[in-house]
């Protein structure tokens, strides 16, 4: 027998394995079980069996098939269900199935094989040793049992590439080398207590207690046990700890006991996902309304206030696990905010009679492990809160999905294949199964509304608030940078005028708080020679380096490398500059992040009620909890911050949102960058006007721009965001830009611009050829050019709405076959596809 087996890798083709006798009794139950395979020349991959085949498939050899090494499952751990979901999405965002494998499984669950080196006891250099080999075996041979894994040797010696040395010396015998296959995955145990079979007789107990009277300290203890073993059934085990938690000097006298006979001791696997739930049942359950009807298959809750929407949550999730179904809640913030935080242990609390499960990034890699095996084997009802990856989750029982915000970013997989949008995925997977699958927005995504405008969507509309939107509850004022600089009103290198530090000074008297909104973190985004006027550029992008004054470093936002700050020019290495005021340095920060706004702001107002809020601040857990404490404390008088800022608490008693650059928000301009402005601009308004109901006094917004013609100060001082989305989608429709089409990009890289440049041309001719419904544009330059050495060209597919996405799939596959076909000097430049780029 032959069984097909995906494995976790970047493969089109389809792999083929033996099965060996001993695996064959098994036959069917066999897919959607673990494997672990060789592949290539020495590695092992654990994949997953697709298919099992009594014969052998077509065009394949007997004598070149390997065989299966080992099955890690006795059950099936994925269902054949969830593999035709791998397989749309694959065919769907163009991409492998190994890719889609790795995204949708823990990565503890596929353990991949490492190399271990071993040092070989009787080897004696026959020739001296270069130095290179020498530090190689010394390392080796400081290790207690001689042998190390080949990453730990790499990271050690500090050096990438030691494969050459390991041959060589493997060629003169001074190691051997073994792959291992081992997961990051531990069990977790603990040391239990348990009574002998013989003393379970209760009638025994006199006697065993009197064996230990001149022991009193034991025996008293032992009595203690014997009552909690009464309580326990006898049979249970005790764990140790518990024990001993309430007096650690127990330690001995338990171990007194062990050794006399009196109590076994033993080791027993625990679940971590117990130990996480058992706060939950003790929670009240609060009243619920009762649940909307779901007329479509897919339905957006629009929701004007956030309480009222996180109700209707609720109950249809009650709703769905008295049916006794599973429901799946994806939240873009499941982690990121005390608000988001709050919501879920509300909800949590309304389903205390059933298992919650939390899947996403903010739970450690072994809990996943854990979730994913227990929902592969029970189907009991629960419900899971999780990232994008807990669509892949075995749910077979799903009875409804729940996308929470659904217009975030967060929820397109942006760099790595699948490059999968979570909420298209979702309404899918919900049509598949038959499942109801709810959308819930304040400010929906334009392809959202605009599926609910023709009806293809069902409309929940949450009860406008008597607030109005906030609009007549928020004035908005704009300041014209550019004026008040030629005014010489604000000072070399300021950025907060002199209009918004009054505002912030009238907060200040009133007692109410400020926030200032920068869309850019670290200090200053370019740091400029004044001398030869270069900026500082990350050496394999095209970007400027960030400065972070919080770490003392310069940062690329693309590949990650890091430096710390020259104190000279690295172009005409110059120090100073002279100028009319004298001699200064030569390199300049230029341009404004949030850690530089903050400086500002602290010189102005003093360091004490100033907090800021971005990635950097937000790092770790524990940070995270500082902040929030800090704001709970009422001390914080003015926040400043990026986006992030949105799922912070700070909205009460705001009374002024100051955006301090209204061009960091709009960002880089692409068709979607009004929409994801306007989005974040007007949900910070509708949150600071709700935390305000009650107070006369209307919201004071201020935007500093260089461009207050810009109409969109206009839409947003005017317009309520359903408007604002039917003017913008009016305004797709007549330049033809999602929803109104759809959209691919095709990405090519490679580490020479030539290749690239050429690979672009000739697919874009390839593809215009195979295309009849498709326009295919020609191929850009992107607006970095280069990320992490490689030089990238982007292609841009548009294809009418009505067109099918198929016959473009298969053409885009076919044109890069082609490609590598006809040009084999083209076929090192890197091919990816972005379906439905955000
Ligand atoms: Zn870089
Ligand atoms: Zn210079």
């Amino acid at each position: 027998m032959y069984v097909e087996v995906i494995l976790p890798l970047d493969l089109r083709e389809r792999y083929h394995y033996r099965l060996s006798a001993s695996l064959r009794l098994r036959g069917r139950g066999l897919v959607g079980c673990r494997a672990v395979v060789s592949f290539g020349s020495k590695r092992f991959y654990t994949g997953i069996i697709r298919s099992v085949e009594a014969s052998l498939p077509l065009g394949l050899a007997e004598n070149k098939l390997k065989s299966i090494d080992e099955i890690l499952d006795e059950e099936p751990i994925v269902s054949e269900q969830m593999i035709e979901q791998w397989a749309w999405v694959a065919e769907y965002y163009c991409c492998s199935l190994g890719s889609v494998l790795r995204t949708a499984m823990p990565r503890a669950l596929l353990p991949e094989s490492s190399t271990v080196v071993y040092a070989c006891e009787d080897f004696e250099a026959q020739t001296p040793l270069s130095e290179q080999e020498y530090l190689f075996l010394d390392q080796l041979h400081q290790e207690p049992k001689r042998s190390l894994s080949l990453k730990a040797l790499q990271q050690r010696l500090g050096r990438a590439d030691l494969s050459r040395l390991c041959t060589l010396l493997t060629e003169i015998g001074a190691i051997y080398t073994e792959e291992v296959v081992r997961s990051s995955y531990k069990v977790r145990r603990q040391r239990v207590l348990r009574l002998p079979e013989e003393w379970m007789d209760e009638e025994k107990h006199d006697a065993l207690l009197s064996t230990l009277s001149r022991a009193p300290k034991q025996q008293a203890l032992m009595a203690e046990l014997l009552d909690l073993f009464a309580e326990r059934g006898w049979t249970s085990p005790l764990p140790r700890r518990e024990v001993q938690a309430s007096e650690p000097s127990r330690g001995a006298l338990i171990t007194a006991l062990i050794k006399r006979g009196c109590l076994i001791t033993e080791e027993e696997e625990i679940s971590r996902l117990d130990a996480a739930s058992t706060a939950l049942a003790i929670r009240p359950n609060e009243e619920l309304l009762p649940p909307p009807k779901l007329d479509k298959a897919v339905t957006l809750i629009y929701a004007h206030e956030v309480e009222y929407k996180e109700q209707l949550i609720a109950s249809l999730v009650v709703q769905c696990l008295e049916r006794g179904e599973q429901a799946l809640l994806l939240s873009p913030s499941a982690y990121g905010g005390p608000s988001a935080a709050r919501f879920i242990s509300r909800l949590e609390a309304a389903c205390s009679l059933h298992r919650v499960y939390h899947y996403h990034t903010m739970v450690s890699e072994e809990v996943r492990v854990e979730v994913y095996l227990r929902l592969a084997r029970e189907t009991e009802p629960s419900l899971v809160v999780g990232n994008r990856s807990a669509l892949f989750l075995p749910l077979s029982r799903l009875g409804l999905i729940i996308v929470d915000e659904e217009h975030e970013y967060l929820y397109k997989q942006q760099h790595v294949a699948p490059r999968f949008h979570a909420r298209d995925v979702a309404v899918w997977l919900g049509v598949r199964r038959a499942c109801p699958v709810v959308l819930t927005s304040e400010t929906p995504s334009a392809e959202v509304l605009f599926n609910t405008l023709r009806g293809k969507y069902g409309l929940i509309h949450t009860p406008r608030s008597s607030l109005d939107d906030g609009q007549s509850r928020c004035s908005i004022e704009v300041i014209d940078l550019s004026a008040e600089r030629d005014k010489r009103s604000m000072r070399y290198g300021q950025i907060i005028s002199r209009r918004m530090q009054c505002e912030v000074n009238e907060q200040l008297s009133k007692g109410q708080r400020s926030l200032l909104l920068q869309n850019r973190k670290g200090y200053a985004p370019h740091i400029v020679c004044a001398q030869c006027g270069e900026r500082i550029r990350c050496h394999s992008c095209d970007v400027s380096m960030h400065y972070y004054q919080s770490l003392g470093r310069l940062s690329c936002s693309y590949c990650g490398y890091s430096r710390v700050l020259p104190t000279s020019c690295p172009s005409c290495s110059a120090t100073t500059v002279e100028t009319s005021y004298g001699s200064q340095p030569a390199l300049r920060l230029v341009g404004y992040g949030s850690e530089r706004v903050e400086e500002e702001a602290c010189t102005l107002w003093g360091r004490e009620h100033i907090l800021r809020i971005d990635s950097v601040s937000l790092q770790s857990a524990k940070r995270i909890r500082e902040i929030s404490d800090q704001i709970a404390s009422g001390e914080v008088d003015i926040v400043i911050g990026t986006q992030l800022i949105k799922g912070q608490p700070i909205w009460d008693n705001l009374g002024l949102i100051a955006i301090v650059q209204l061009e960091t928000i709009l960002g880089f301009p692409d068709f979607r960058a009004d929409e994801r402005a306007f989005q974040l601009l007007y949900q910070l308004r509708m949150r600071a006007v709700s935390a305000r109901s009650g107070m006369d006094e209307p919201m004071r917004m201020l935007i500093q721009t260089t461009n207050p013609l810009n109409p969109f100060i206009e839409s947003l001082r005017h317009e309520a965001y359903d408007d604002f989305i039917k003017s913008i989608l009016s305004e797709r429709q007549l330049l033809g830009f999602p929803p109104f089409t759809r959209l691919t990009y095709i990405h090519l890289h490679s580490f020479d611009e030539t290749l690239v440049e050429a690979a672009g041309i000739t697919l874009v001719c390839l593809l215009r050829r195979l295309l009849e419904h498709t326009e295919v544009f020609e191929a850009q330059r992107p607006y970095v050019g280069r990320i992490d050495g490689q030089y990238l060209r982007r292609i841009m597919l548009r294809r009418p709405y009505q067109v099918s996405y198929r016959q473009e799939r298969e053409a885009m596959l076919e044109a890069e076959a082609m490609l590598r076909r006809q040009y084999p000097e083209l076929s090192r430049v890197r091919i990816d596809y972005d379906v439905d780029p955000l």
